[in-house]
């Protein structure tokens, strides 16, 4: 068997715990199978690079960055092969370059386009555990790029499906996919069993497990992944096409801190406002989410968006150097606001899901301020403060609890 295991950044964050990574990886290869090993860096090391980096400049060069960002890789990965070496099994590290794990051209949320697997493929016949550092690639300039924020899931799912490996695992702290962010829903359960659509959607759920486009991925290429803990022998979530036990209304109820409200108020009420608008933003490659349009005052409308937290500045500052193009009165962001996302496949059977929710929100008095919808998600915008109490009243009011 081909298996792709790969572990986050606290599985790997010291001494101990990588040479516990390594142990797991051998007893694998001691059965007999291929093991390629996926890892992020050590413990907090690319938020602590970040910060050295900002400490030189608030503005480095993209290309710079990622330069900068792959090295916590390929120290964990390093590492690991000298631990996997020391106890008797030949291993070696590959970094994004020499597997090549080509990527788009941009830098900091490059996506994958294809991987190299001959490399990889002659390390696993000449019987080496192979690591390959994750969240990383090269671009057609041959110049690094880093996957975004937790895109190492990511390269583990690529390779899972490039290689057509037997399993993917991928290796956390937490023992798989909860009903809710177990420290804020203390009564959260964990999931056997989980659908990729399910688990976009919920991908900040439990701990931000997973990395969207690894999901996306997996749904993709069919990869069935597991999610489980590396500290322990528990079982873990399932992620697949379609689950068999019987089916809940809602699977799980998730948080986002990482938004912002931005209104941009008196927009001309004519044809092409919301192009023009959302086109600037997509331009400077601004990601939107929810989109609220309303009726203003005197032939004009108000048009509400979310963005991520991290990019509301930007946008905010895109938005008013066209202000008087656009005809906008005013331009207001608040960030202040959480959205919450029950997510469930069963939704799309059963009426009624939004309003039990809506329902819960109700009986805390907690207000409201946008609200979105998919088949099988329902998300609300609300203030940051009112998010925990929010949580646990909806997960409650599914009875998802333990
Ligand atoms: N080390 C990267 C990060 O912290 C990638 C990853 O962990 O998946 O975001
Ligand atoms: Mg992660």
């Amino acid at each position: 068997m081909l298996i792709v295991k790969k572990f986050g950044g606290t599985s790997v964050g010291d001494k101990e715990r990588i040479f516990n990574v390594a142990r797991r990886c051998v007893e694998e290869y001691r059965k007999g199978n291929d093991v390629i090993v996926v890892l992020s860096a050590m413990g907090k090391t690319t938020d602590e690079l970040i910060a050295k980096a900002m400490d030189i400049s608030p503005n480095p060069p993209k290309r710079e960055m990622d330069m900068l960002l792959t090295t916590g890789e390929q120290v964990s990965a390093a590492l690991m092969a000298m631990a996997i070496d020391s106890m008797g099994v030949p291993a070696v590290s590959l970094n994004g370059f020499q597997v090549a794990m080509h990527t788009t051209r941009v830098y900091g949320n490059a996506r994958l386009k294809r991987v190299d697997t001959d490399r990889i493929m002659h390390e696993l016949e000449i019987r080496r555990i192979v690591i390959v550092t994750g969240f990383q690639g090269v671009n057609k300039y041959d110049n690094y790029t880093t996957l975004g924020r937790g895109g190492s899931d990511t390269t583990a799912v690529a390779l899972a499906a490039a290689l057509h490996a037997d399993a993917c695992e991928i290796y956390t702290d937490v023992d798989g996919v909860y009903t809710a962010d177990p420290r804020i829903v203390p009564n959260a359960r964990k999931l056997k069993e989980i659908t990729y659509d399910e688990m976009l959607d919920l991908a900040t759920l439990g701990a931000g497990v997973l990395h969207n486009r690894s999901v996306e991925m997996a749904k993709k290429y069919g990869v069935q992944l597991v999610v489980r803990s590396s500290l322990n022998d528990n079982e873990g979530t399932i992620l697949k096409e379609e689950t068999s036990v019987e089916r809940m209304l809602i699977s799980g109820v998730a948080l986002d801190r990482n938004t912002a409200r931005i209104s941009v108020i008196g927009l001309k009420d004519e044809p092409g406002m919301a192009f023009k608008l959302f086109n600037m933003l997509a331009r400077e490659n601004v990601n939107v989410d929810v989109i609220l349009q309303s009726i203003g005052r005197d032939n004009t409308k108000d048009i509400s968006f979310t963005v991520a937290r991290s990019e509301a500045d930007e946008a905010v500052e895109i938005l008013t150097k066209s202000k008087s193009r656009i005809g906008a009165t005013d331009i207001s962001c608040n960030k202040t606001v959480a959205k919450v996302s029950i997510v469930g496949a069963g939704m799309m059977s059963n009426p009624g899901v939004a309003a039990k929710m809506f329902e819960a929100l109700y009986n805390e008095n907690i207000n409201i301020n946008m609200i979105s919808t998919s088949e099988i998600r329902v998300t609300v915008l609300i203030h940051e403060k009112d998010a925990e109490r929010a949580m646990n009243a909806v997960h409650d009011a599914f009875g998802l609890e333990e």
